[in-house]
């Protein structure tokens, strides 16, 4: 509880702007230098996998970490911290999204490549349909992974649904050539869009991540009730995991449990975290290692 603490010291939310509204353009500019300044750097929020525990109805469960997202924040020397939606907009008005995609992209294989020794802990990384649009991008991560000594189910590629429909057949190919990689891929998002699954059995998708506009009302609202059980059920149908984002309150959280969803992320179970903070909660976490004794040989 220590270093969560420690971790909201600066709230992940972009703060607004102070003083006069910088023009987008300029933003822009200064992102091209925050960009080759190592200004822009990676918070990690957790995923736990979660599993009824204990006696039945009880409420008891355990959970286990399960991997984490990556969410890019700009440390701008003098606009304090920036989030996503400013660093995405001035990305896209400086023509900077490849730039953009290639550091993140670097940036989270790199880390998950520090800590793998100590937490074989995987990473989620959220790409954008430019990303995704590049045929050159399965070999990129092929070479990172491989350059930080990293088996492939070390890196899921988190995409949202206008992401599949831009290009849908480049991106289907892409998609397809990382996970024959054994790179995970996620469809980011749930509910907040046309959620057809009907593409599901087309794209190369192993998990399904429920929006926070889904999982918010859980414990209240029977339709949300309702959709997340059978986005769930039809979800493990289709053998795809499934992960409820946006967990705040342990009403939902239990709510989900109930319904069998596999792995949580929200405020509840993990802020996200800078990189030091969120290695210190992995230390944290993790159960001891206790080395297993071979089984005395019989006679
Ligand atoms: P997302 O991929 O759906 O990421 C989850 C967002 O929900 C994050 O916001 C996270 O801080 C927030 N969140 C996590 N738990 C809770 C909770 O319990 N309650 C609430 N209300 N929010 C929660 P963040 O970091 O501001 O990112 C917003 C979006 O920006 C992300 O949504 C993703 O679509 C995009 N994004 C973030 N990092 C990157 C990146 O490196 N590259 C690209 N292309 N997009 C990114
Ligand atoms: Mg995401
Ligand atoms: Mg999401
Ligand atoms: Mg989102």
């Amino acid at each position: 509880a220590k270093h969560r603490a420690e971790a909201v010291v600066v709230d992940d939310q972009t703060p607004a702007h102070p003083g006069v509204e910088v023009s987008r353009l300029q933003l822009a500019d200064e992102l091209h230098t925050a960009i080759s300044t190592a200004q822009l750097v990676l918070w990690f929020q957790p995923q736990l996998h979660v599993a009824p525990a204990g006696p039945v109805g009880t409420g008891g469960r355990t959970t286990t970490v399960a991997g984490c997202e990556a969410l890019v924040r700009w440390e701008h020397p003098d606009r304090g911290l920036l989030g996503p939606e400013t660093i995405l907009s001035a990305a896209e008005h400086g023509r900077l999204l490849p730039a953009l995609g290639d550091a993140v992209l670097g940036m989270a294989v790199a880390a998950v490549g520090g800590w793998w020794a100590r937490f074989p802990v995987p990473v989620s990384v959220n790409l954008s349909a430019t990303d995704l649009g590049d045929r050159r991008l399965p070999e990129r991560v092929h070479g990172l992974l491989q350059q930080h000594h990293l088996p492939p189910w070390a890196l899921t590629i988190e995409v949202v649904e206008d992401t599949l429909m831009v290009d849908p057949t480049r991106v289907a190919e892409v998609l397809r050539d990382l996970r024959d990689m054994g790179v995970g891929v996620a469809l980011d998002d749930y509910g907040t869009g046309y959620s057809s699954l009907s593409y599901l059995h087309e794209l190369p998708v192993d998990e399904l991540k429920l929006d926070r506009s889904l999982t918010r009302d859980l414990a209240t609202n029977p339709t949300a009730t309702a959709i997340a059980r059978h986005s769930i059920a039809l979800a493990h149908d289709l053998g795809l995991r499934v992960v409820g984002e946006g967990i705040e309150d342990p009403e939902a959280l239990d709510a989900l449990v109930a319904l069998g969803c596999d792995t949580v992320q929200g405020y509840l179970t993990g802020r996200p975290m800078p990189s030091a903070a969120w290695t210190t909660w992995l230390a944290e976490q993790a159960a001891p290692v206790l080395p297993v004794a071979p089984a005395p040989i019989p006679g």
